[in-house]
C-alpha cells in the first residue's frame, strides 16, 4: 500500500509577501508533487503555472433559501422568523397578492428556518453553487485549484475540498508530497489550510506588521501542533527587523528556513509566466533553492500522519 503523502503548507500573515512566488519555485524544485492552491479568495498560482484543466466540479458550501413567488401568500411568517434580516417584502405579485416576499441570497445564511415554517411550501431550500474547483495538469505536476463565486464566504470548506482532492491524487499516483499554497491571515480558511499538515512554512516580510503577523500565524500553527519554519522574504529591505523576526521565531519554537533577498527578477519571471528558479540561477533564486533544501530536509524528518 502507498504511504500517505506528506503535506507542506506555505502561509503568510497577509497577502503580498511573495508567498505564491516561493510556492511556484518549490513546485519547480520538488519532484513527485501535487500542488494545491488553497488561497481560494485570491488564487494566483495559476498565473505562473498555466494549468490545463482536466476536471471541473461545482462547489456547494451550503444551502440557500429562495421564495417561489407564485406560491407565496405574503403572510410574512418567514420575514418574522429570519434572524439574519434576509427577507424583504418587495417580491413580484401573483394572482393572489399584489406583492410577495423575496430573499436576498447574499444575506441568507442558509439556516433553513423559513423553509421549515412556511405553511405554503413556497420556499425552496437547496444546495447553492458557491464556486468551482478544478484538477489540472501543469509542467510541474497535477494541481488542484478553485474559484469562489463573488461575495461567497465558504472558503474554509472549499479549502478543505481542494486539500482532500490533492491528497487523493497524490495517493493514487504515488506522489509523495502535497505542496499547499495556503490562505493568508488567521481565519477559517487558513485553519482549513493547515490542520493535519506535516509542516508549515511561514513567509514574512521584514516590516513591523510582518513581525506582528508572524506571532499570530505562529500561534495558529502551535495551537494545531504543526511544526513550523520561517522564511524572511526581501530580508535585505530591513536587515534589523529580519534578524528580529528570526529571533522571535526561534523563541516561539519555529525553525529558521532561511532568507530570500529582494530581487526584481521575481517580477520579470512572473511576466514570462515562470517561477523565479526557472528564470534564473543566482540572485533570489539561489536563496529560494537553499530555503527549499532546508525545508525538504525538515520534511524528510517528520512522519506522514496516519
Ligand atoms: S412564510 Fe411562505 S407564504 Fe408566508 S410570506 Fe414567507 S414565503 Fe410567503
Ligand atoms: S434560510 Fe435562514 S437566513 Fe436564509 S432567509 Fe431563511 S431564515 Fe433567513
Amino acid at each position: 500500500m502507498q504511504s500517505k503523502p506528506k503535506e507542506l503548507v506555505v502561509i503568510s500573515g497577509k497577502g503580498g509577501t511573495g508567498k505564491t512566488s516561493i510556492v511556484a519555485s518549490f513546485a519547480a524544485l520538488a519532484e513527485k508533487v501535487v500542488l494545491a492552491d488553497c488561497d481560494v479568495d485570491a488564487a494566483d498560482l495559476h498565473l505562473v503555472l498555466e494549468p490545463k484543466i482536466t476536471r471541473r466540479e461545482s462547489f456547494s458550501g451550503g444551502k440557500r433559501a429562495r421564495i417561489k413567488s407564485g406560491h407565496c401568500t405574503a403572510c410574512g411568517k418567514c420575514e418574522e422568523l429570519c434572524r439574519f434580516d434576509a427577507i424583504y417584502f418587495d417580491g413580484p405579485g401573483n394572482g393572489k397578492v399584489g406583492k410577495t416576499f423575496r430573499i436576498d441570497p447574499i444575506a441568507c445564511e442558509g439556516c433553513g428556518v423559513c423553509a421549515w415554517f412556511c405553511a405554503e411550501k413556497a420556499i425552496e431550500f437547496a444546495p447553492a453553487v458557491n464556486g468551482e474547483w478544478y484538477v489540472s495538469d501543469t509542467r510541474h505536476g497535477p494541481m488542484v485549484h478553485a474559484k469562489l463565486g463573488i461575495a461567497e464566504e465558504n472558503s474554509g470548506k472549499l479549502v478543505s475540498t481542494v486539500r482532500k482532492e490533492a491528497g487523493a491524487i497524490a495517493q493514487q499516483r504515488g506522489l509523495g508530497l502535497v505542496l499547499i499554497d495556503g490562505s493568508p491571515g488567521i481565519g477559517c480558511p487558513v485553519i482549513a489550510s493547515i490542520t493535519g499538515a506535516n509542516l508549515v512554512l511561514i513567509v514574512t516580510e521584514p516590516t513591523l506588521s510582518g513581525l506582528h503577523d508572524l506571532g499570530r500565524v505562529a500561534d495558529v500553527a502551535r495551537h494545531f501542533e504543526i511544526p513550523g519554519m520561517v522564511c524572511v522574504n526581501k530580508w535585505d529591505l530591513n536587515p534589523d527587523v529580519a534578524a528580529e523576526i528570526e529571533r522571535q521565531a526561534q523563541d516561539r519554537g519555529l525553525g529558521v528556513a532561511g532568507r530570500v533577498r529582494y530581487d526584481r527578477a521575481v517580477t520579470e519571471a512572473q511576466i514570462r509566466k515562470q517561477s523565479v528558479v526557472e528564470y534564473q540561477q543566482d540572485g533570489c533564486a539561489g536563496n529560494i533553492r537553499q530555503v527549499w533544501m532546508v525545508v525538504h530536509g525538515e520534511l524528510s524528518k517528520v512522519n506522514a500522519n496516519g
